[in-house]
């Protein structure tokens, strides 16, 4: 650890990447990142009056803190504002939570009590939503892949919607409906050949990627063959059409195109069928805060953006406007989450920098790491730390929240100044860790994957109890020795 003559020479640091600035207040949380009822009334960071230093005593480190209040706000707040902004043009949205972004029985009663839907993707995330009682028709099932299995499972419980993926698709759930005397409730999932992420979006005509059913070429394209298709079949109803342009997204263009796009579509088929296709769904995608220079707009604006737009698209073509549904999973999971650490080993390197000279960067290694949020790895993410168990009258330096797996790409949170004192020992909470960080955590190196617990009223409770070396060991095949 440096004296302080040494580490006032490095802030802000030359290694620190241009968004990130040097803090005033190492003990500062931004509201932006946090969920509700996350505070810091005197040294320790608490959730619901709970000090975070009696739930790593009761639940262990790592470990996943949910605020329940800050959960269940985000998902009305996004219902209410679609609702509001789309109440005069078909009378309100339908919201499913896709599910892929953390999904656990507790979280489901919470989506269909606050009023949303549920989106699902494999045949576990509909055991989870059956378990939890949400009845099929507020159920959907996405997918490139469905196995047979999957989509009879989706049949037996009268899905709401079934967003067919391709050709082949369509045709095997024509069939395993027809086979069972019953009629599928089917969305087409298209490629309006926009990709949006953050700040950007490109429009493209044609697609590279694996999901869905081109808008390309017209008449001929796969969209408008599998149209004629669905309308061909007598098991087959065919509710409307479906997109999803990306994730993280904070601007409202690349949905206003897409939208656009489908509507245009939709009015081609009225067109050529005589048929006004009664749902449109605008898939999910809108961005959260990881870090301070992140800025997502607040849902209502988004909804009011895209209601002109269907508004208008929809006068312009003479169109009915579709009932619409949108899917956002990370912009209600992601902030209500924080991920609790222990440190373990600190360290101190000096890296070369331009001039001769070097800076020192701060290993901070923690008791989790990629089996637990593998997003920096995958994506680059960026994410941020405080000290969390105490404050702190020392320095901001440059640090690196490293894990404990056996990789050095292994990094929890790539730059963030912590208090030069961070030190074995201490807590060190991550937040929106809520959405594509458990429900992507692994056993890599046999680590088991750490509890899940909702926070609410000042009480805390289980909801993913976390998997313990007799989990491990339980699926592990031993010899028999006779
Ligand atoms: C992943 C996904 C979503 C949710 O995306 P977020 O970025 O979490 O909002 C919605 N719809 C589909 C089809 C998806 O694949």
């Amino acid at each position: 650890m440096g004296t302080g003559a040494e580490v006032n020479l490095n802030h802000p640091s030359p290694l620190a990447p241009g968004w990130l600035s040097y803090p005033d207040n190492v003990n500062r949380l931004n509201p932006a990142l946090w969920a509700r009822d996350v505070d810091r009334p005197a040294d320790e960071l608490t959730i619901s009056g709970l000090t975070v230093s009696d739930l790593a005593e009761q639940y262990g480190t790592p470990l996943f803190v949910v605020s329940e209040d800050d959960f269940r706000t985000r998902a009305r707040s996004f219902k209410d504002a679609f609702d509001a902004a789309f109440a005069d043009l078909c009378g309100g949205v339908d919201v499913y939570y896709a599910g892929k972004s953390f999904l656990c029985t507790e979280i489901a009663h919470w989506v269909a009590e606050e009023g949303l839907r549920l989106d699902t993707c494999s045949g576990g995330e509909l055991a989870i939503a059956i378990r939890a009682g949400i009845p099929g028709e507020h159920l959907g099932l996405h997918g490139n892949n469905k196995s047979d299995a999957e989509l009879g499972r989706a049949l037996d419980l009268k899905l709401g919607r079934i967003v067919v993926d391709s050709l082949p698709e369509l045709e095997r759930v024509a069939a395993l409906a027809a086979a069972r005397g019953t009629i599928a409730n089917v969305m087409l999932r298209l490629t309006p050949g926009v990709h949006a992420s953050t700040h950007e979006f490109i429009a493209t005509a044609h697609e590279d990627q694996k999901f869905g059913l081109s808008l390309a070429d017209g008449e001929s394209s796969p969209a408008a063959q599998a149209v004629a298709a669905a309308l061909g079949h007598d098991a087959v109803n065919l509710l409307g059409v479906h997109c999803h342009i990306g994730s993280q997204i904070f601007e409202s263009e690349g949905f206003e195109l897409a939208a656009r796009r489908l509507l245009a579509f939709l009015a081609d088929v009225r067109d050529r069928h005589g048929v006004e296709l009664p749902e449109l769904d605008l898939g999910g995608g809108y961005g959260i805060a990881y870090i301070e220079t992140d800025t997502p707009r607040p849902p209502a604006e988004i909804a009011m953006a895209m209601a002109d737009v269907v508004r208008s698209t929809c006068a312009k073509f003479g169109l009915r406007v579709p009932r619409i549904s949108i899917e956002p999973g990370r912009a209600i999971v992601g902030s209500t989450t924080f991920t609790l650490y222990r440190v373990g080993t600190t360290k101190t390197v000096r890296v070369d920098v331009e001039g001769g000279d070097t800076a020192p960067r701060r290993y901070v290694s923690v008791d989790g790491g990629m089996s637990d949020n593998p997003r920096p790895v995958l994506y680059d993410a960026d994410y941020s730390a405080v000290l969390a168990s105490r404050s702190s009258d020392a320095t901001g330096v440059l640090s690196r929240v490293v894990g404990m797996h056996c990789e050095s790409g292994d990094i929890v949170v790539r730059d963030v100044y912590l208090p030069a004192d961070t030190d074995a020992g201490d807590l060190v909470a991550v937040p929106g860790t809520g959405a594509y960080c458990w429900a992507l955590s692994s056993n890599y190196n046999w680590v088991p994957r750490p509890p899940v617990i909702a926070v609410r009223n000042g009480q805390a409770r289980l909801i993913v109890r976390g998997e313990t070396e007799d989990d491990i060991l339980a699926r592990d095949i031993p010899r028999t020795n006779n």
